[in-house]
């Protein structure tokens, strides 16, 4: 016999978590979301290489979250328990070189979630799609389902509703101010693992999707390293994304376009050239960072090599803004970490907990994201069955 019933609205990779945790316990578990197909965004991040989450020792992997709350549910549900239980429903994984992990070439994203919700199917779980979550109270969730307005009275509600970009797959941030009317602190949605709009950009639009490898791009507090993208309005890649919270927290930013070159022997490089334009193509630096650099500094400085040294190490971007937010990977903002405990349970309503990006905590791409996400479902999942 079934134990304690939970509706679970959202199927994103939180709620997923959640309800395989409650099910895999003997609760009786609905899913409920507002498209007419679970998973949308899961969907999304599965075309662009689906990296599901990290390799990286779990010191370092901690240090990607801005939240000790998503750390510590990090802890108890890290990357190898993630693998180990896409390896029990069939869906094994590999590291890529990098350290991400995505599923083994030649599994789709949509195979990876057509296995995990027949696994949840097969537990007893109840998907009822095309409902949309219009209020809730202690008691009861109400639903409008085409055109009616349905109430469902569970023991526990877990709300797993996602942010607020890529509002097509459903995760459209339209919740928030039904929770901010029920006194639950919420704060405003921002973009987060987003490209840089840069002034004066429009002479390196013929460079967009050129790439510029092995750079390091750094604040006054903090360095990445990879590889960047050129966009027809500024620059994408993972360097970018990770070091997004600096430049919203005010910093200015830079690139080192010769991480592994010290000032002066890139100054005596372009010495021995004839000019700078051949000193900067025997630093071999991409023809994109080449003409950069002409853009940014007035001829004489140009020809100055310890002014254009200078400027290879530390280039500073004019970043004038993050990408809209409907275009970004994640968004921050959300329900206020102040507003559930650490078992992701709202303070103020004590059925009702709250995983995944509807939370207000940041983390780069390269897989952290979904791991704070099944992770935070897992943690909520483990309180629901020890209250019970
Ligand atoms: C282009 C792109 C690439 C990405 N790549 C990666 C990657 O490689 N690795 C990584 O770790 N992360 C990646 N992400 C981020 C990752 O997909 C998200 O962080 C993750 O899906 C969030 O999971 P979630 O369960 O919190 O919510 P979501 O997956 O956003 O799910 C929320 C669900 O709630 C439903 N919902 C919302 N409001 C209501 C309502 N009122 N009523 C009913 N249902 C509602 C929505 O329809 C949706 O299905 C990527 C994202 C994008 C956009």
């Amino acid at each position: 016999m079934k134990m304690k019933s939970v509706g679970i609205v959202g199927t994103g990779p939180a709620a997923l978590m959640a309800g395989t945790i409650l099910l895999e316990n003997d609760f009786k578990v609905v899913f409920f979301d507002q498209k007419k197909t679970p998973a949308r965004k899961f969907l999304v991040a599965g075309n662009g290489g689906f990296n599901l989450t990290n390799d990286e020792e779990i010191s370092m992997f901690l240090n990607r979250y801005n939240s000790d709350i998503i750390k510590k549910a990090v802890v108890s549900f890290d990357n190898n328990d993630f693998r180990n239980f896409l390896s029990k429903i069939g869906i094994e994984t590999f590291i890529g070189s990098s350290g991400k992990i995505f599923p083994l070439k030649g599994i789709k994203p949509i195979e990876v979630l057509k296995a995990w919700q027949e696994y949840l199917i097969h537990l007893g779980a109840t998907f009822k799609m095309e409902h949309f979550l219009n209020d809730f109270n202690e008691d009861e969730l109400f639903f409008e389902s085409k055109g009616t307005i349905i109430a469902y009275k569970f023991d526990y509600y877990v709300f797993a509703l996602g942010g607020n970009s890529w509002s097509i797959t459903g995760s459209d941030g339209n919740w928030l101010n039904m929770f901010v009317e029920k006194g639950i602190e919420c704060v405003k949605f921002e973009s987060s693992n987003s490209g840089f709009e840069l002034l004066n950009h429009d002479s390196l639009k013929e460079f967009a999707g050129k790439s510029i490898k092995n750079c390091k791009v750094f604040s006054d507090n903090d360095e990445k390293f990879g590889e960047l993208v050129m966009t027809e309005y500024g620059i994408e890649g993972p360097p970018v994304y990770a070091i997004n919270p600096y430049f919203r927290n005010g910093h200015s930013i830079y690139i080192d376009f010769k991480p592994r070159m010290n000032i002066e022997s890139i100054e005596q490089k372009l010495l021995n050239a004839r000019n700078s334009s051949e000193g900067l193509r025997d630093l071999k630096l991409p023809k994109v960072v080449i003409a950069w650099l002409k853009l940014s500094l007035n001829k004489v400085d140009f020809q100055n090599k310890r002014i254009l040294s200078e400027t290879i190490k530390k280039f500073e971007l004019n970043v004038t803004n993050l990408r809209p937010i409907e275009e970004v990977i994640s968004t921050i903002g959300g329900i206020n970490m102040n507003s559930i405990n650490d078992s992701f349970q709202l303070k103020k309503l004590t059925k009702a907990f709250c995983i995944g990006e509807m939370l207000d905590w940041d983390a780069p791409t390269g897989g952290y994201l979904i791991q704070g996400c099944v992770s935070s479902g897992h943690a909520a999942a483990n309180s629901i069955i020890s209250h019970s």
